[in-house]
């Protein structure tokens, strides 16, 4: 497994599946994605997801360990990497991961940081896109469909991600601030970090990462 970290609007979606695109043995495990789905079943759970997802809050913790391990272990096959996006997002997830990845049997090669500066990832998020129908990720200026709000892929129609909106942002980017970062001395002191500047094209993200993967 590697997990894939950074700020907000630093482009992790973008890089994840693009990677899967290119490699077959990638298979992408998107925590936020999984709970938006999740966020729109019936039920208490459900409600209870949808609350904190509202506000730009984590949703508990082990409310989530619990739905990604389902995940993972449902999802599993032999001779896959799994990319993981949006997990550990604060120590406690850490320690619930290395938890998770005992019983799955499952190693963590390696953690990539990527790295942007506020401004830039707050205005990627500006512009940012999802297709409704595959979640294909767009930004209005630097990565436009070809006709304007429908998927190149798949014709869905785009959209602005709910908490995209900027109330939602700020609070997002303080619950990293403040949790996330933490989690990144962790993995620093554990020599599994890799940073990467995260600030160019999502072809020239993508080499980074692929030059440390051809490494024997
Ligand atoms: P993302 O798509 O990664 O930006 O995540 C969207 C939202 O999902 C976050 O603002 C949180 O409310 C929730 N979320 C995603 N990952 C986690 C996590 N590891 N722990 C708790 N909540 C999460």
């Amino acid at each position: 497994m590697l997990v894939i970290m950074g700020p907000v609007g630093s482009g992790k979606g973008t890089v994840i599946r693009r990677l899967c695109e290119k490699h077959s043995f990638y298979r992408a495990v998107d925590t936020g994605e999984i709970l938006r789905k999740k966020s729109q079943e019936e039920g208490p759970v459900s409600r209870e997801i949808r609350q904190y997802l509202d506000k730009g809050l984590l949703v508990p913790d082990e409310l989530v360990s619990r739905i990604l391990e389902e995940e993972i272990a449902f999802s599993r096959r032999d001779s896959e990497v799994f990319l993981l996006d949006g997990f550990p997002r604060n120590l406690r997830q850490v320690y619930l991961l290395e938890e998770m990845l005992k019983k799955l049997d499952i190693t963590l090669k390696g953690v990539f940081w990527l790295e942007v500066s506020e401004e830039q990832a707050r205005e990627r998020m500006r512009y940012r896109r999802v297709c409704s129908e595959c979640g294909a990720i767009y930004h209005m200026k630097n990565l436009p469909p070809k006709v304007e709000g429908i998927c190149d892929r798949c014709g869905g129609s785009l959209v602005a991600r709910e908490d995209d909106a900027p109330e939602i942002i700020r609070q997002r980017w303080k619950v990293y601030k403040e949790q996330t970062q933490p989690v990144r001395e962790w993995y620093k002191r554990k020599s599994l970090l890799f940073y990467v500047d995260a600030s160019g094209t999502p072809d020239e993200v993508l080499r980074q990462i692929e030059i440390w993967e051809e490494k024997p």
